[in-house]
């Protein structure tokens, strides 16, 4: 019996009447909520085809889902809510359902407290309802969470540990998206400071599920990301807001767990709300595009500045969606993947290269009284020395690449004698707040560089440089 209980049971009525049922029962030794998705997958591909043959004329592609709860456990609600998003979601092998609406009471906002286990869904098309019962069984173990752990530099692995409980001032985001970085990479390796055992993602976006304070019940059910510094707020360095120096600080994803996870620990102070029609992807690369907005605003970009961004990686992309936004001309692009130039010159780069030389010979002839700002996202010493070489008198070189500890030699008077501006682009406090009203503004929405999803159980791909470097590739994002 208790095995046949920890198997998930598929109960369907027959699917071409009126009603649909499904009873799913989470395994206790195996709480994958994947399992239930293939389960609530094959519930709708039925509905779909039974809605296909009686409604051919009638079907405008919308499922409208009423949700009947039943207050008894919290967890078994949020499994829900994940298989909801995750049919909503573009990884969804369902993808022409996209457009499932919840209704009263919706589970995507309500507390969790008050919700429960049994769940009545109607899937309503025009004129006609298919009820579908879904039971989502309570198990044992559904208070340990996946993540992905770095033990120690090179070693990855995906395990359950307890859910991570918010303290005072602070609050739990179930983890709904979160961008692939590649200083993710370097943390991995070792090769940029962090504290191990480390769970590394900092550029995530997701739910507020649990709080420490009464206070901040508000959080609960909202759509946020967040920054990931944290400090002590009140040094003399706090005030003086420059946090990076403060002597407590920590950033999210380097010395404390980040999103790689389907929970996250987010102080209060650093969360930003985001609208219902920002969408999980976009929310989880705000934080790249703060960097953008960052460098742009470092270098004083003004309307008419000229500007080469070396590297069309996301860094570069984000660069070059935030120097044009800020009146910038005629940018340049240099990167060795055409694929990745392509997408830049979508973006408004005039013209991309692959060759410096080529690069420098475009630069004086489109920029004929020089480059006013040259912004570097490779961390290639040859490429660095280029860009500085490329900066014309008064202008601001950015570099914005990790350059991996290596070392260069410089003549400082290229620097001196051109009143150069070199300005670092490696801390950006408070930028990703910057980007978050861009884009509820629909000012600025960068999430078409997203090209890859994966599960964390697909880590080992998704974290491969091979996978990475591949055609095609720009930007990965993580679905736990
Ligand atoms: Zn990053
Ligand atoms: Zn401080």
């Amino acid at each position: 019996m208790r095995k046949a209980l920890q198997r998930f049971c598929l109960h369907r009525k027959n699917s071409a009447a009126n009603g649909l049922g499904l009873v799913l029962r989470p395994n206790v030794a195996d709480r994958d909520v994947i399992r239930q998705v293939a389960c609530l997958c094959i519930l709708l591909s039925e509905f779909r085809k039974c809605q296909q043959r009686r409604h051919n004329r009638d079907n405008d592609g919308r499922a409208l889902i009423a949700a009947a709860v039943f207050p008894t456990f919290t967890r078994t609600l949020q499994a829900f809510v994940c298989l909801l998003e995750f049919l909503a979601h573009p990884c969804c092998p369902l993808g022409s359902i996209p457009r499932l609406r919840p209704c009263n009471p919706n589970p995507f906002t309500a507390p969790a407290q008050s919700l429960g286990t049994t769940l009545l869904v109607v899937f309503r098309l025009k004129n006609l309802s298919y009820p579908c019962l879904i039971i989502l069984w309570p198990s044992v173990d559904w208070d340990a969470m996946k993540a992905l752990v770095v033990q120690k530099p090179g070693v990855v692995e995906l395990v359950n540990i307890d859910d991570p409980v918010p303290g005072p001032g602070w609050v739990r985001v179930r983890v709904c998206a979160v961008g692939i970085c590649m200083t993710d990479f370097e943390v991995i390796q070792g090769t940029i400071e962090a504290r191990y055992p480390l769970i590394p993602g900092h550029e995530w976006c997701g739910i507020v599920d649990a709080v420490g304070s009464p206070s901040d019940q508000a959080w609960i059910g909202r759509k946020v990301t967040g920054d990931n510094e944290i400090t002590c707020g009140e040094c003399v360095y706090c005030r003086r807001s420059e946090w990076r120096r403060c002597p407590h600080y920590e950033q999210i994803g380097f010395e404390t767990s980040g999103g790689y996870a389907e929970y996250l620990l987010v102080p209060t102070s650093n969360l930003h709300s985001l609208p219902e029609e920002v969408s999980f992807d976009q929310g989880a690369i705000l934080e790249p595009l703060g960097v953008g907005l960052a460098v742009a605003k470092l270098a004083q970009t003004r309307p008419g500045l000229t500007a080469i961004i070396l590297g069309a990686g996301p860094i570069g992309l984000n660069c070059l969606t935030a120097l044009k936004a800020s009146g910038a001309i005629r940018i340049l692009c240099l990167d060795l993947r055409k694929f990745r130039l392509e997408f830049a010159r979508s973006w408004g780069a005039a013209e991309v290269y692959t060759d410096p030389g080529e690069l420098a010979a475009a630069a004086a002839r489109l920029h004929p009284e020089g480059t006013d700002i040259v912004v570097d996202t490779t961390g290639d010493i040859e490429i660095v020395r280029a860009g500085i070489e490329l900066t014309c008198f008064g202008g601001a070189f950015v570099p914005a690449g990790f350059c991996r500890h290596k070392s260069m030699e410089i003549e400082p008077d290229t620097i001196h004698l051109k009143n150069m501006r070199v300005l670092g682009a490696g801390c950006n406090s408070g930028f990703t707040g910057v980007a978050a009203r861009c884009v509820a503004a629909g000012t600025l929405l960068t999430e078409s560089m997203i090209t890859h999803h994966y599960r964390l159980e697909e880590y080992s791909s998704a974290l491969s440089r091979d996978t990475v470097a591949a055609d095609g590739y720009i930007k990965g994002i993580f679905v736990p």
